[in-house]
């Protein structure tokens, strides 16, 4: 998609739609929006939900003892003192002296010397800036000392306030502090697999690229926790589904991605079993389940330098996005080993040593984690269609699982019994389907509206159903039609569905 020069970016393009058809737009508004924070409109919040029940559908079907809680986001102190947040969860960020404004110093020296930089301490890109004499990217004005940030955000709870309390920066950790219990309640079994769909907070130095950065966003994560000594092994069964699967890999070192079956990725590279077949569930979660281009697909591996401390090996889920011109983290794959659970037990005193197969040991971790703000943004970005040929309108050609409603009904016209029939088709879709019905304005429209907010298919009933009974059903994706008869029409609406976009 070239852009020609004065019009508007992809992002504002897209940012343009979302607000007129309430995908999403920024929060609070009326008083002039909060940096960092959006809401998500009445489409928006149809397409969240389904993109949440597909990753609730895809992950806790991966195994019999997986399971959802729904922890509290607000958690004490001594949790992310036992997780590492209290002394790690900093970024490191620079103020512009003549603006005031501050920025995440790795971002903009990174960007000024065209180096990756993640993982640099304050000293390190202080040094950096001196030396390759970085400046305020948008004033051009001299940049303060490289200071370190906590992005958590605190609470204090209670008419005394005197319990320090913070918004959790990560779903993971209303898993590990459940684990204890969880494990009893379901009877003590590996591997276990406990989910959050849930809202995480940060203090974002800089939020920005709409849903990209924000400080208040929805994670989708999985953690799994297995035996470490079980780690090269996978159900029989399990591992034929995904052996010849491959997967777009970025390796450490190498300039470019490539395809890797699972069977090579294990035999010849050395990844873990257990973890390559789900990194296979993941990259078929994005391409699978909600439709995502292949080719804008990979998992790059992380570097030492780069990951966690904890993370013994750390695959991102990355989608290449035009309007943000690179290949953007919209997930990742983790083995946090026993980290958090070996820290929990340290400070709240329990031991969450378990008893299993003969032998005593702190389970180890793996984590499928997914933002889902930025999934939002990627199917929204890659659904994308322009103004082209036989409409002179924008689209979106989402996957019918994702759109906000899989049919559209319509009148042709509001007299002599036109509605009659359409209301019928209505209401025998909407048992089994998101199913939205229409009758203001011409046809034309009607599509159009329905094409913005993408919905796969849109039915009419015109004079001729009240001759012959039948409908016509237009593709959202080519605009053809076929003409079916309504008794036909729910083995129809299925069909379609099932042969999908
Ligand atoms: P992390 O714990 O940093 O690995 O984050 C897990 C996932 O949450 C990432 O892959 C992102 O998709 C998402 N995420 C992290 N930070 C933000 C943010 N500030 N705004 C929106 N999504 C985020």
């Amino acid at each position: 998609m070239a852009e020609r020069k004065g019009e508007p970016r992809l992002e504002e393009k897209l940012f343009e739609v979302a607000k007129r058809r309430g995908f999403f737009y920024a929060s609070n508004e009326i008083y002039g929006g909060l940096t960092g924070f959006y809401d998500y409109g009445s489409i928006g919040t149809l397409v969240k939900k389904n993109i949440e029940n597909l990753w609730r559908r895809h992950f806790l079907s991966l195994g019999e003892n997986f399971f959802e809680i729904e922890p509290s986001d607000v958690m004490p102190e001594p949790v992310f003192i036992a997780s590492g947040h209290i002394k790690n969860f900093i970024d490191p960020s620079v103020r512009c002296k003549k603006e005031g404004i501050y920025y995440r110093a790795d971002h903009i020296v990174g960007n000024a010397i065209k180096q990756n930089v993640e993982g640099k301490n304050a000293e390190e890109l202080g040094n950096l800036i001196k030396e390759h004499k970085v400046r305020c990217p948008k004033c051009g004005g001299e940049l303060g000392e490289v200071k370190v940030l906590n992005m958590m955000m605190p609470v204090r709870l209670g008419a005394e306030e005197d319990t320090l309390a913070f918004l959790r920066p990560e779903t993971a950790q209303g898993v590990y502090v459940n684990f204890l219990r969880q494990f009893n309640i379901q009877r003590g079994r590996m591997p276990m697999g406990l989910a959050i769909i849930g809202k995480a907070f940060r203090n974002e130095i800089s939020p920005r690229q709409l849903l990209i950065r924000q400080r208040e966003f929805t994670q989708a994560e999985l953690q799994i926790f297995f035996d470490p000594d079980k780690i090269n092994e996978m159900e029989e069964k399990k591992w034929e589904e995904v052996s010849k699967y491959s997967i777009n890999i970025l390796s450490v070192g190498k300039g470019e991605a490539a395809k890797h079956t699972c069977k090579d990725l294990a035999e010849k590279m050395g990844i873990p079993k257990f973890y390559v077949y789900h990194m296979a569930k993941m990259q078929q979660f994005f391409i699978g389940a909600l439709g995502l281009p292949e080719e804008k697909f990979r998992m790059r591996e992380l570097s030492k330098e780069e990951r966690a401390f904890y993370n013994k090996i750390h695959f991102d889920v990355e989608v290449y996005l035009e309007s943000l011109g690179e290949f953007k983290e919209i997930g990742g794959v983790h083995y946090r080993t026993d980290h958090d659970l070996k820290g929990h037990g340290e400070i709240s005193k329990k031991s969450h040593e378990i008893f299993f197969d003969g032998k005593r040991f702190i389970p180890h971790v793996l984590e499928l984690s997914t933002g889902i703000d930025r999934t939002f943004y990627a199917v929204m970005e890659l659904s994308y269609r322009e103004p082209k040929e036989k409409r002179d309108w924008e689209w979106f050609a989402f996957a019918p699982g994702v759109a906000p409603f899989q049919f559209a009904v319509y009148p042709l016209v509001n007299k002599d019994g036109v509605p009659g029939p359409a209301e019928k088709a209505y209401v025998q879709l909407k048992e089994r389907y998101a199913v939205v019905y229409d009758d203001s304005g011409s046809i034309g429209r009607r599509y159009a509206r329905a094409d913005e907010i993408g919905i796969p298919f849109s039915i009419t009933a015109d004079y001729d159903t009240l001759k012959d009974d039948s409908v016509t059903i237009r593709d959202r994706d080519t605009t053809e039609q076929i003409r079916v008869k309504i008794k036909d029409l729910e083995k129809e609406a299925s069909r379609l569905l099932a042969k999908g976009h």
